[in-house]
């Protein structure tokens, strides 16, 4: 599959005749080399680049810049808060507060990035909407309000159910509580943009070039299949490809996202009252996310619906190019849109997500291998915190003291999840558990014992459910 058609947003960003970067072409050297072209490894260059503009800096990539999940995400901008019990239990109140508060001042800085640098991302402004579409998912966001509340913070308005209703443009909502501060990009234009800027500020990027092997040392070897790079330090800004290292295999699973995108119908969507680009995401463990793009798509997406995960360190290609699921997401388009009379998708796609047990990320270097920092576990929400990253990464790197190489989420790796082939059959397991508590869910029924056991051990979503073990 070639990599610039792994998402609608892919084929728009990156006309058919744009030159990609050179490959390596031999032995060469930097001060810090970052493996991955996607948003973490994009804002760490840029942001490295910002603070000392005469450092070498280098950047890998296997295919293309906005390749992997940056390029094919759905494109939700949004703070930690809706995270915010689980970023409590890692870090502390007041800790939580304050990364909470930088994630969201993220989500304006990368708006103000795009309006300074001249990347037309589609930024749009417009909120994320946090609905329940089945009554077990009324309210299932109040843990989250009273704990924040207890800082005397108060990022969500609980609207009126009818305002729920109205403002998304179906009765299928039937509860919700409304971020505004949330934005939406069509990412792939902004993933192609901060290439531009890190390659108008100097960031030498080397395209289709993988690394193959890391040799330790006090500088650091990446190896690829065109050369090598020595550097002072190495940032691995690979997402899911990072379960290659056996640390970070047992901090992360790697589960599907996939999405479908309509047609443009802006009439339509003006029709059913979802006048805006505001964000949804629904209460369901296997979670449904959609929003309306600037030409008047719908992009409709569902997490972990695939249960074919990699085995063992290796991703593969199963998690890129078209959707095979793309029917039954187009589905669920339709049962949360009656009113859209069974519309149709033009495009499907999907790609991997790198999910922690908290659902928050961690950032920090290799066990005895200091100079080897990594940056992983977004867990789907990465657009807006790997703004964040970028930052902490940078710190990390130039091996800085402040507030953000010492923040909470600086920490080593877990040991949350198994060995093969535990890892693979388990996770089966829990996958297909967790399909079937939201199937009752929607039946209006609990789930069995055993069903409501397996699915306990899921990563966090939004909100733990009771006797979830995070
Ligand atoms: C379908 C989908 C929907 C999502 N929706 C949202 C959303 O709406 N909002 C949100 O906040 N988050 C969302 N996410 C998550 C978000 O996209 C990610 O958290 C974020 O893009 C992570 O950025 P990254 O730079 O860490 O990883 P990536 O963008 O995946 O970048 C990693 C890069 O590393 C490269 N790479 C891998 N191995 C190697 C190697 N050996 N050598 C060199 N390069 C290598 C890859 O090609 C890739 O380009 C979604 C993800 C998916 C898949």
């Amino acid at each position: 599959m070639d990599p610039r058609r792994n998402s609608h947003w892919l084929k728009e960003a990156i006309a058919p005749d744009e030159n990609d970067c050179p490959s390596l072409g031999g032995d060469d050297s930097a001060d810090i080399c970052i493996v991955g072209g996607g948003f973490t490894g994009l804002w760490t260059a840029i942001q490295l680049k910002q603070q000392d503009s005469s450092l070498k800096v280098a950047l890998i990539e296997k295919d293309v810049c906005g390749a992997g999940a940056s390029g094919r995400n759905g494109g939700f901008v949004l703070s930690w808060w809706a995270k915010f019990l689980s970023l409590e239990k890692i870090c502390g109140g007041e800790e939580a507060v304050r990364l909470a508060k930088a994630s969201a001042d993220s989500v304006d800085a990368i708006g103000e990035f795009c309006h300074q640098q001249g990347i037309d991302a589609h930024y749009r402004r417009d909120g994320w909407l946090w609905a329940a579409t089945g009554e077990q998912q009324i309210d299932s966001w109040d843990g989250t309000m009273n704990a924040v509340g207890r800082y005397q913070q108060y990022p969500f308005k609980r609207w009126q159910p009818e305002e729920v209703s109205a403002r998304s443009g179906s009765g299928k909502h039937l509860a919700g509580i409304f971020e505004p501060t949330a934005a939406s990009v069509q990412p792939a234009e902004l993933a192609r943009g901060l290439r531009r800027v890190a390659l108008e500020r100097g960031v030498r990027i080397f395209e289709h070039t993988p690394m193959t092997k890391l040799k330790d040392g006090a500088q650091p070897v990446i190896v690829t299949s065109h050369g090598t790079i020595r550097a002072n330090k190495v940032v691995l800004a690979i997402n899911a490809w990072s379960i290659r290292f056996m640390p970070i295999r047992r901090a992360i699973v790697v589960v599907s996202s996939d999405i479908v995108i309509t047609g443009a119908m802006p009439e339509r969507l003006e029709e059913i009252g979802w006048r805006n680009g505001m964000t949804i995401s629904d209460g369901r463990m296997l979670v449904h996310y959609y929003r309306t793009t600037r030409d008047g798509r719908i992009a409709f997406g569902k997490g972990g619906m695939h249960g074919n995960l990699p085995y063992g360190g290796h991703v593969g290609t199963k998690l890129d190019g078209p959707s095979p699921l793309a029917d039954d997401v187009t589905k669920w388009l339709n049962w949360t849109y009656p009113k859209l009379r069974g519309v149709r998708a033009a495009d499907s796609w999907r790609g991997p997500i790198d999910r922690s047990k908290s659902g928050l990320p961690y950032f920090g270097a290799l066990e005895g291998r200091p100079n080897v920092l990594y940056g992983v576990g977004y867990s789907g929400n990465g657009v807006g915190p790997c703004h964040v990253g970028g930052r902490i990464l940078a710190s990390l790197a130039l091996e800085k003291q402040d507030e953000w190489s010492e923040c909470g989420l600086v920490r080593p790796l877990g040991r949350d999840f198994p060995p093969e082939p535990i890892r693979y059959f388990g996770g089966k397991l829990v996958r297909s558990a967790i399909a079937r508590s939201d199937a009752a869910a929607d039946a209006g029924r609990a789930p069995g014992p055993l069903t409501h056991y397996l699915a306990s051990f899921a990563p966090a979503g939004l909100s733990p459910f009771k006797g979830q073990k995070t």
